[in-house]
């Protein structure tokens, strides 16, 4: 944006680009933007939001009444004391962008962008303080991803891992919930807006958007594999499992079934243990037409171990545990291409496969760089060592997306999402009340993998590692602990009961749909020349 065009929209002069806007906001037909995918959102997110996103993100697309100047560098005088003289929600501004920030009453308004760990810890730490929050989410809801890949495999119901975050307000009044997707931000302005339309004015932001699946350039991956970070996702696994199954009682008797997991990290581990849970407890009693040994799971990892963040001993207990439970471990080997009908891997070796799973490795999302924010590693955005948006003022990055120059890059991981969402709050609350903060400080408290029932590892401070039952007990009670509400802990809790507790009576699946299967004519009457040539002839 020229200084010209940044001081005639802050005068709400007329721009060339409004028109641009208005005709991107009517021409673009309805995009339920939270069901695109991530792997796919600058693939698939069509140029529609695009267009939205450019002619939003352009001068004029938002009249400020505070002039939009950037308030200074978390100082109370600049730091938003001001009240912006916001439209009234929903009101046109000049572009035909409605205006969705809260009505002025006189207090800061904090933006954060994202509900999961990072974003509701920063919210959490914002109650009682006199500022008006809005938090931004493509979701209505907040995803317990540790427990995705429970859903996928059947033992866990989506409800139970997930919170609706207009509930937040049960105990904050001071909050609001806005649904969409953030597409552009602009700085200078102080605006964010949505894949909607909407225009967010903010005096601080937080933005804590999280990462995606990162195919690293795997060609068919994002095509033909199944990423688990999303709710939607870990669905549509769990309803491909069963759906191959299905397929398989009426086609496919006398094949092998095969699932590839791809990625050794705790994701992968703890799905592949998952899915020989389902193949030897389960599948003798509910599809007796299909013989268990055929069933065959094999975890691909390019380094030569698991679970790269914990002790050697403890990666060796996983991969014995594995396979033990009958993986087939592809270690120190890497996946090349995916196919819609297996994988490539090491050395032009073809692994057919009727699922591959890919829980390997996290990006940031595309559309972050429209956001006008520094990017370093792996494309998260750079912050100091106070959690702030390198050269902006007022901008905070916390959890997966963001990265501290140096070498203090935190593990993306919840607890220091979780850890610096409530710093930034902290330190909004300090700003406000003209107190100084000492920087970011974050407290490891350990690491846990399940591998299956009776079978974990962790690696908690002052403790010895520990391995087996006892690890896998911590394991259950700090996961169950972690979900956001009662009903989901008591949910979760009841249902993982039901699993593990009634081990060898409990084999109801929790299920969705699955489409109808057509008999194979031709492979139907192959199967009965061979096996009852009898039945033919009459
Ligand atoms: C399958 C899986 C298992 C995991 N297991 C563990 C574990 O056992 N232990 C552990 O510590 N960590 C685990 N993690 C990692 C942990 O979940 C993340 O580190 C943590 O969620 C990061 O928190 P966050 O707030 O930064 O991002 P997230 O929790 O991912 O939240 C980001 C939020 O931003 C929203 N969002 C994204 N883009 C936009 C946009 N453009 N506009 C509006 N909203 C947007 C999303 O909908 C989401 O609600 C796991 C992750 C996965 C995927």
């Amino acid at each position: 944006m020229t200084s010209t065009q940044t001081r005639r929209a802050r005068e709400g002069v007329d721009v060339p680009s409004r028109f641009a806007a208005i005709d991107a906001v009517k021409g673009q037909p309805e995009i339920a933007q939270s069901d695109v995918d991530d792997a796919g959102d600058a693939r698939t997110a069509t140029s529609g939001v695009r267009e939205r996103a450019a002619a939003a993100a352009s001068p004029g697309h938002r009249a400020r009444g505070d002039g939009g100047e950037p308030t200074a560098r978390l100082s109370r005088r600049g730091g938003g004391r001001r009240a912006p003289q916001h439209l009234r929600p929903g009101q046109e501004t000049v572009a035909g962008m409605a205006d969705f920030s809260p009505r002025g009453r006189g207090r800061p308004h904090v933006v954060v962008v994202g509900g999961g760990f990072a974003g509701l810890a920063a919210v959490h730490g914002l109650r009682g303080v006199d500022v008006d929050v809005t938090l931004i989410d493509r979701h209505t809801y907040n995803t317990f991803q540790p427990l995705l890949y429970q859903v996928a495999t059947a033992t866990l119901n989506p409800g139970d891992i997930t919170w609706f975050l207009r509930s937040i307000r049960t105990h904050q009044e001071n909050v609001r919930f806005l649904k969409g997707t953030v597409v552009s931000m602009d700085h200078a302005m102080r605006t964010v807006v949505l894949d909607g339309g909407q225009s967010v004015g903010y005096d601080y932001l937080i933005i804590s958007a999280g990462v995606t699946a990162n195919f690293f350039g795997v060609p068919g991956a994002p095509e033909y594999s199944m990423p688990l970070y999303r709710r939607t996702q870990a669905l549509a696994l769990r309803d491909k499992v069963f759906a191959v199954l299905e397929e398989a009682v009426v086609n496919g008797r006398d094949r092998d079934l095969r699932i590839v997991v791809v990625g050794g990290g705790a994701t992968g581990v703890e799905m592949a243990g998952a899915l020989t849970e389902l193949r030897d407890n389960d599948l003798h009693v509910t599809y007796p037409e299909l013989t268990p040994a055929r069933v065959h799971i094999t975890l691909v990892e390019r380094q030569p171990f698991l679970l790269a963040p914990f002790h050697p001993t403890l990666r060796e207990y996983a991969r014995r545990s594995l396979q033990r439970r009958g993986v087939d471990l592809r270690l120190d080997t890497s996946v090349k291409q995916v196919r819609p009908d297996g994988v490539i891997i090491g050395d032009q070796v073809f692994l057919p496969a009727d699922i591959v799973v890919w829980a390997s490795g996290v990006r940031v999302h595309d559309r972050v760089a429209q956001w006008n924010v520094p990017q370093g590693r792996g494309g998260r955005i750079t912050v100091d060592d106070h959690l702030r948006v390198d050269g902006l003022n007022g901008v905070f990055a916390v959890g997966d997306i963001s990265v501290e120059g140096g070498d203090r890059a935190l593990p993306q991981l919840a607890q220091p999402a979780r850890q610096g969402g409530t710093y930034v709050a902290a330190q909004l609350k300090a700003v406000l009340t003209g107190r100084q903060v000492t920087s970011f400080d974050y407290h490891a408290k350990g690491t846990l993998a399940t591998i299956g029932r009776n079978s974990a590892v962790a690696q908690i401070n002052g403790l010895p590692r520990l391995t087996g039952v006892l690890a896998w007990v911590i394991w259950i009670a700090v996961h169950v602990f972690s979900l956001l509400g009662n009903r989901n802990r008591f949910a979760t809790m009841l249902n993982l009961s039901a699993r593990y507790l009634f081990w060898h009576r409990s084999h109801n699946a929790i299920v969705g749909e699955t489409p109808t299967v057509i008999l194979d004519q031709v492979a139907h009457r192959d199967r009965v020349r061979r096996h009852r040539p009898d039945r033919l002839a009459s």
